[in-house]
C-alpha cells in the first residue's frame, strides 16, 4: 500500500546515509522518524547542514531497544544519541514543554503522539520542518515561504515565545546574520519589548550566540541587536560607543559605527572580530574635545585592553582569546615607520606570531575611517608588512630567543646571575634590533662592558673574565 504524502510536494532533499539507516530502523519498526530543524533549514537553502537531528514518535527506551549502541544525552528530555561509527546522531522524542517558569527552561517535558505538536514548541518557522522521503516535508508553520522571503518568524505568538525562553531573543539576530535574513516585525516588536529578560541568561550561553553573530557573514548585525535593545544587556559599554560622536579629520561615524565599519572589513577569524568589537571600547571615557572642537582619544588602546579583558571575561571567554585580542588591542594604534629598526622593534613588543593580526587590525581599522589620508596609512601598513617579511625571510633576531648569548652564557662569562642579568639581556636585544649585524657572540659580550651604568673607571662584572 502506498503511503499517504502530506508533506509538500515536489521538494526533496538528500539524507546522509547513517540518518538514512536510523530513519529506516525506526519506520521498519512502526514508528515515525524525521529529521527535523536546523539540518532541514540548511537542505532546504543549499547549505550544508552540521548536524542532522532525528524526531521520533518513539521513546527513548524503544529507541534504545532498537539501536545497538546509543548514548543517554538527554533521557529526560528525551534525546537518546544513536552512535553509526564513529557519528552520533541526537534522536528525540516528539515532545512537549512544560511551563517556562525562569525564562529560560522548561519546568519538564511530556512526550506526545504528535510531530505537529513537537514542531510548535520550536522557536522559528523556519526550524520547525520535519522531512523523510516518504511524508516529503512537514511544514506545518510556514517554514519553507518564510526562508523563500528570507524572514525570520516565531512560530505561534511572539511575545509568548520569547518569554518562555529568552536566549530566543538573541538567537533571531543571530540566524538573521548567519542567513541573511530578516526579522518579521511583530518578532521583532517583540524582541525589543522584551530584550531586558535577556538578563536571564547565563553568559557563557549569550557568549556563544554572540561568537556566532561575529562569525557570521553579517557581523555588522550587531547593529540589530543593539537596536533592539540586547547589546545594552550583555555589552552596555557598546551601546555607549553608539552614543559617541568622534569629531575628527580621521573618522566620519561615530566610535559605535565605526566598530560596525571594522568588523566588516576584518577576516571571519574569532580572535580578530572580537578585537575589532572591543578595539575602541575605551573610547568614550578617553574622549577630549579641544578649543577647535576636535576630538582626542589619548590611552584608549591601553584602558581599551584593561576593558575588554574586563568584558571578556564577564562573557567567560577563554584565556587564549581573552589574552590574544586584549594584546591586539593594546597595539592596535601603534605605528611605526616603515623602516626595518622600526619595524623589528615594533615585532619584538608586538611578539612575532601576533604581528601579522596586528597588521590585519590596522588594516580594518584604517578602511573604516574617513578617507583622509587612508592612502598614506595603507601604505605605511604596506612598508610595514614589507619589512616584517624581510626581518623573518632573513632570520633577524628580534627576541632573546634567537638573541646569539643567554642568561647561561653571560653567567658563564663571569655575569653575576640576578636582576640585572635580565637587564643585560634586554640591553644587548635592544642593540640587535637597531643592528642585527651584531647577533653574535663575541660581539654581544663585547658590548656588554658599554652597559649603561658601566661607568668608565668601574669595573665592568666581566671585565678581565672576556678575552
Ligand atoms: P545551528 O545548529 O546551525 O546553530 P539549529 O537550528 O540546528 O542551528 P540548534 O540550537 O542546534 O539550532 O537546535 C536544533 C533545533 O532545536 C532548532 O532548529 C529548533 O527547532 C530547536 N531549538 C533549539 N533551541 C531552541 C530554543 N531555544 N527554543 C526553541 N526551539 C529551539
Ligand atoms: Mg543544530
Amino acid at each position: 500500500m502506498q503511503q499517504e504524502k502530506n508533506g509538500t510536494s515536489g521538494v526533496s532533499f538528500p539524507i546522509p546515509e547513517g540518518a538514512r539507516h536510523i530513519l529506516d530502523v525506526l519506520g521498519g519498526a512502526g514508528y515515525e522518524a524525521f529529521v527535523v530543524g536546523g539540518c532541514v533549514r540548511d537542505s532546504l537553502m543549499g547549505r550544508v547542514p552540521h548536524d542532522w537531528d532525528i524526531t521520533t514518535s518513539a521513546r527513548p527506551e524503544q529507541v534504545k531497544a532498537l539501536f545497538r549502541r546509543t548514548v543517554d544525552t538527554g533521557l529526560a528530555h528525551g534525546t537518546v544519541t544513536v552512535m553509526d561509527g564513529k557519528e552520533g546522531y541526537e534522536v528525540t522524542t516528539y515532545r512537549v514543554d512544560g511551563k517556562y517558569e525562569d525564562g529560560r527552561h522548561p519546568s519538564g517535558v511530556t512526550f506526545t503522539a504528535s510531530l505537529r505538536e513537537d514542531l510548535l514548541r520550536r522557536d522559528f518557522t523556519m526550524n520547525a520542518m520535519a522531512y523523510n522521503q516518504e511524508k516529503g516535508l512537514q511544514d506545518p508553520f510556514g517554514g519553507l515561504s518564510d526562508i523563500q522571503n528570507k524572514t525570520i518568524r516565531c512560530v505561534g505568538d511572539p511575545v509568548q515565545r520569547f518569554s518562555e525562553d529568552a536566549l530566543r531573543l538573541l538567537r533571531a539576530v543571530r540566524f538573521s546574520a548567519q542567513l541573511g535574513f530578516d526579522i518579521e516585525e511583530r518578532t521583532r516588536e517583540a524582541i525589543k519589548q522584551l530584550s531586558p529578560s535577556l538578563s536571564r541568561i547565563s553568559a557563557e550561553r549569550i557568549a556563544s550566540e554572540l561568537e556566532k553573530i561575529l562569525l557570521s557573514p553579517h557581523p555588522e548585525d550587531m547593529q540589530k541587536a543593539w537596536e533592539l535593545g540586547l547589546t545594552k544587556v550583555f555589552l552596555p559599554e557598546f551601546d555607549v560607543c553608539m552614543a559617541t560622536p568622534q569629531n575628527t579629520p580621521y573618522h566620519c561615524y561615530s566610535v559605535g559605527g565605526h566598530i560596525l565599519q571594522t568588523l566588516r572589513y576584518i577576516r571571519c577569524d574569532k580572535v580578530l572580530r572580537f578585537t575589532m568589537l572591543l578595539h575602541d571600547i575605551a573610547k568614550p571615557e578617553c574622549r577630549i574635545t579641544d578649543e577647535r572642537g576636535i576630538d582626542h582619544f589619548y590611552t584608549h588602546d591601553i584602558k581599551g585592553a584593561e576593558k575588554a579583558q574586563e568584558i571578556l571575561r564577564r562573557l567567560k571567554m577563554d584565556n587564549e582569546t581573552i589574552n590574544q585580542v586584549t594584546a591586539l588591542i593594546r597595539w592596535h594604534d601603534y605605528r611605526p615607520l616603515p623602516q626595518m629598526a622600526a619595524v623589528r622593534k615594533a615585532v619584538n613588543r608586538i611578539g612575532e606570531e601576533l604581528f601579522p593580526l596586528y597588521l590585519e587590525v590596522q588594516r580594518a581599522d584604517c578602511l573604516a575611517q574617513s578617507d583622509y589620508i587612508r592612502r598614506e596609512t595603507l601604505d605605511r601598513i604596506a612598508g610595514v608588512e614589507k619589512c616584517f617579511h624581510a626581518i623573518q625571510e632573513e632570520g633577524q633576531c628580534v627576541s632573546l630567543k634567537t638573541l646569539a648569548v643567554s642568561g647561561k652564557d653571560l653567567i658563564a662569562a663571569g655575569f653575576p646571575p640576578g636582576k640585572e642579568l635580565g637587564a643585560a639581556l634586554e640591553y644587548l636585544l635592544s642593540k640587535v634590533i637597531e643592528e642585527p649585524s651584531k647577533n653574535s657572540r663575541e660581539q654581544l659580550l663585547e658590548l656588554l662592558k658599554e652597559l649603561p651604568g658601566n661607568k668608565s673607571g668601574q669595573k665592568s662584572p666581566l671585565s678581565g673574565e672576556i678575552a
